[in-house]
C-alpha cells in the first residue's frame, strides 16, 4: 500500500493541476482526418468512442464531445480548459437545443494568447456569455488539430471564464516571484564556483536553472516574455527541462553528501536512476511522432525508480552518519507532503485546498532555496576542515623536522636547509660542534644533568645569526653565513670561538651540579659551490676528528695534514 501510495505521489508531483470539475469520465472522443469539419461529424452521426479505449485514437484530429449540464457549470461565460502542451488550432462548437451550431475557431497563436497560469487553454464557449443562448447549449464539441498528449483530453474542464481571467494577473506575478526567488542561488552558486570549486555547486546550478525554465514554461509565463513561443516549443521545454533538473539533483545529491557516506553501488544506482528519465524523454521524443496516448505515462514511470533511490540513499546516508543529508531530507519532505495532500484531495479524502495544486511550484522552488542553504554550509564545512588539514600539514612537518630534546631543527632540517642553499648561497660555511667527554657527564651527573646541557646549547646556538641543527646526540651543526662585511674568505674560526665561549659560560651559569667547565670541538668546512652535503660533511668529520686528537676545546677549520705546506696554525685553542 505504501508503495502504491509512494507512486501515486509521484505521478501526481509530475502531472499539472487536475480538473476541479472532472470530465474524463463524461466525455467521449473521436480521431478524423484534419479536413473534417462539425457538420459532417454530426451528418456521420454518432461514432464517438465513450469506452475506456477513448484516449486511443487514429486520425490527426481529435474530436471531443462533452455535455454541457448547465446546473454543475459555473454562472457567466465559460471556457473549455485543457493541458496546451504540443496543441496547434483548435475549435470549440455549441450545439444548442434547436439544433443549431454556434462555432468558434482558433489559430495556434490564438490557442497560445488563450494560456491559462497552469499550462492549459482556456477557450470560451460560443453562446456561453449571452445568459439566453446558454440555456440552450446541450453539448460541447471541441476539435484538436495534432494533438501530443492524452492530457489534452484527460484535464479537460469547462470553468468560468471570468474567475481565470481574474486569476492571471495574480497568479502570473506568483510566479514570477517564485521565478525570481529560485534564481538567486544560481548567481550566488555561479560567483563563487569561480573560487572554490565544488563540483555540487554546478549540479546544484543545474538544477535551479531546469527547475526556473520548467516553473517559467508550464506556467505559462513564457507566453507573457515570448508570446510566439509555440506550444511544441513550450511542451519539449517541459519534460526536457523537469528531467534535466531531476537528473542534476542525483548528480547533486551524490557529490553534495560527504565521501563515504552513500556506498559506491549505491551512488552508481543513484546516477543511473536520475539519468533514466533524460534517457527515455530522448527515446519518446525520437520515436514517437504524432500523438502518444502513453507519452505522459512512459514519461512519469521513468521516475518512480529514482524517486525510490533517493529516498532509500537518504535513509542510507543518515545511517552512515551524514550530516548534510539533512538538507535534503529538509528540501524534499514538502515534496513528499504535498504529493500526499494531492493524493488524498484526488481521492476525494478531504476537500482541502485547491490552490494547492500550485504546491508543486512551490515545493520545487522551495527544495532549490533549501539545498542553497545547504550548499553554503557545505562550503563552510569543507573550508573548515581545509584548514584544519593545512595546519595539521604544517605542525606535522614542523615536528618532523624539530628536535623533540632542544627544539631547534633536526638532521632531517639541516639536509633541507643544505639544499636549499645550494641556490640560495646564504651560508658560506658548515660546522659541526661536538660536546667533550660528555658520557663523562651523563656518568657523573645523570642523563637528566645530561639533557639540560643539550637544550642549553641548543637555546645558545639559536640565538646566534646562524642556522643550527642538532644532527646528533651531542653533535650540532650550524650553516654560517659570512661575517658582516660578507667576505666569501672569511674565516669563521674567530666567531665559532666566541661561540663555545659562550656556550661554556652559559653551561657554567645555568648547570651548576657540573664542576668543570663542558667545552666544544668544532670542525669547520667551507661550503663551495655545487659541493655536495657528503663531501662537506666529511671534510667538517675530518677536522672535528682532527680538533679531538688535538687535545679537543678548540676549533680547527683547515686541515691539520696540511700544516707542513702551509704556513700557522687555524686550529684555535679555546
Ligand atoms: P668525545 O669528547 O670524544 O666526543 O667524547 P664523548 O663522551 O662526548 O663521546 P661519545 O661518542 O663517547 O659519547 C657521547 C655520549 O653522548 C654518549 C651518550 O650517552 C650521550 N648522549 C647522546 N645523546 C644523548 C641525550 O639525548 N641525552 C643525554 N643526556 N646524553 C646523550
Ligand atoms: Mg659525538
Ligand atoms: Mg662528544
Amino acid at each position: 500500500m505504501r508503495i502504491l501510495l509512494t507512486i501515486l505521489a509521484f505521478f501526481s508531483l509530475c502531472a499539472p493541476a487536475t480538473a476541479s470539475v472532472p470530465l474524463a469520465d463524461e466525455l467521449c472522443t473521436l480521431g478524423t482526418a484534419v479536413e473534417g469539419n462539425i457538420s459532417e461529424i454530426l451528418a456521420a452521426g454518432e461514432k464517438f468512442d465513450c469506452s475506456k479505449d477513448k484516449y486511443d485514437f487514429s486520425g490527426s484530429k481529435l474530436w471531443m464531445k462533452i455535455p454541457f449540464k448547465a446546473d454543475s457549470i459555473p454562472a457567466g461565460a465559460v471556457e473549455v480548459q485543457g493541458d496546451n502542451n504540443g496543441l496547434t488550432s483548435m475549435a470549440v462548437h455549441s450545439l444548442l437545443a434547436d439544433g443549431s451550431i454556434k462555432s468558434a475557431y482558433f489559430s495556434e497563436q490564438q490557442v497560445i494568447d488563450s494560456w491559462r497560469p497552469k499550462g492549459h487553454y482556456g477557450l470560451p464557449i460560443p453562446g456561453s456569455e449571452d445568459p439566453v443562448t446558454r440555456s440552450q447549449i446541450e453539448t460541447v464539441y471541441v476539435s484538436l488539430d495534432n494533438p501530443r498528449v492524452a492530457s489534452s483530453i484527460t484535464l479537460v474542464e469547462l470553468t468560468s471564464k471570468k474567475k481565470w481571467d481574474d486569476l492571471k494577473l495574480p497568479l502570473s506575478a506568483m510566479f514570477a516571484l517564485l521565478c525570481g526567488m529560485a534564481i538567486m542561488p544560481f548567481f550566488y552558486n555561479t560567483f563563487f564556483y569561480g573560487a572554490l570549486r565544488h563540483s555540487f555547486m554546478l549540479w546544484h546550478s543545474v538544477m535551479i536553472i531546469g527547475t526556473v525554465v520548467y516553473t517559467f514554461s508550464s506556467s505559462g509565463l513564457i507566453f507573457l516574455a515570448f508570446p510566439e513561443t509555440s506550444l511544441t516549443t513550450k511542451f519539449l521545454l517541459n519534460y526536457w527541462t523537469l528531467a534535466i533538473a531531476i537528473a542534476a539533483s542525483g548528480f547533486f545529491l551524490d557529490r553534495f553528501v560527504e565521501p563515504g557516506k552513500i556506498a559506491k553501488w549505491l551512488r552508481s544506482l543513484l546516477l543511473i536512476s536520475a539519468v533514466l528519465p533524460v534517457f527515455v524523454t530522448a527515446f519518446v521524443f525520437q520515436t514517437i511522432e504524432g500523438y502518444d496516448n502513453n507519452i505522459r505515462n512512459y514519461y512519469h514511470a521513468s521516475f518512480i525508480p529514482y524517486l525510490f533511490v533517493v529516498l532509500y540513499t537518504m535513509l542510507h546516508a543518515l545511517r552512515r552518519g551524514s550530516k548534510a543529508i539533512w538538507f535534503q531530507i529538509a528540501a524534499w519532505t514538502p515534496i513528499i507532503i504535498f504529493s500526499f495532500d494531492r493524493i488524498a484531495r484526488g481521492m476525494d479524502l478531504y476537500i482541502g485546498i485547491p490552490e494547492l495544486d500550485y504546491g508543486l511550484y512551490f515545493v520545487l522552488v522551495l527544495e532549490t532555496i533549501i539545498l542553497a542553504f545547504g550548499v553554503a554550509n557545505r562550503i563552510l564545512k569543507l573550508r573548515l576542515s581545509h584548514e584544519h588539514t593545512l595546519k595539521k600539514q604544517v605542525e606535522l612537518t614542523l615536528l618532523a623536522e624539530t628536535d623533540g630534546l632542544t627544539a631547534i631543527g633536526n638532521r632531517r632540517a639541516f639536509e633541507k636547509a643544505f639544499k636549499r642553499n645550494l641556490h640560495e648561497r646564504k651560508y658560506h660555511h658548515l660546522a659541526i660542534l661536538d660536546i667533550d667527554f660528555f658520557k663523562r657527564v651523563n656518568d657523573l651527573y645523570g642523563h637528566e644533568i645530561g639533557d639540560e646541557v643539550l637544550r642549553l646549547v641548543g637555546r645558545e646556538l639559536a640565538k646566534t645569526r646562524h642556522f643550527s641543527a642538532r644532527i646528533g646526540g651531542e653533535e650540532f651543526a650550524l650553516l654560517m653565513k659570512p661575517n658582516e662585511r660578507g667576505s666569501r674568505k672569511s674565516n669563521p674560526a674567530s666567531e665559532l670561538t666566541s661561540i663555545c665561549e659562550t656556550l661554556i659560560r652559559s653551561v657554567h651559569a645555568n648547570v651548576p651540579e657540573i664542576k668543570q667547565p663542558v667545552t666544544f670541538s668544532v670542525g669547520v668546512a667551507a661550503i663551495t659551490k655545487r659541493t655536495s652535503l657528503k663531501s662537506v660533511m666529511a671534510v667538517a668529520d675530518k677536522r672535528l676528528y682532527n680538533a679531538k686528537n688535538n687535545g679537543r676545546n678548540q676549533v680547527v677549520s683547515f686541515d691539520l695534514s696540511n700544516l707542513g705546506t702551509k704556513p700557522g696554525s687555524d686550529a684555535a685553542v679555546v
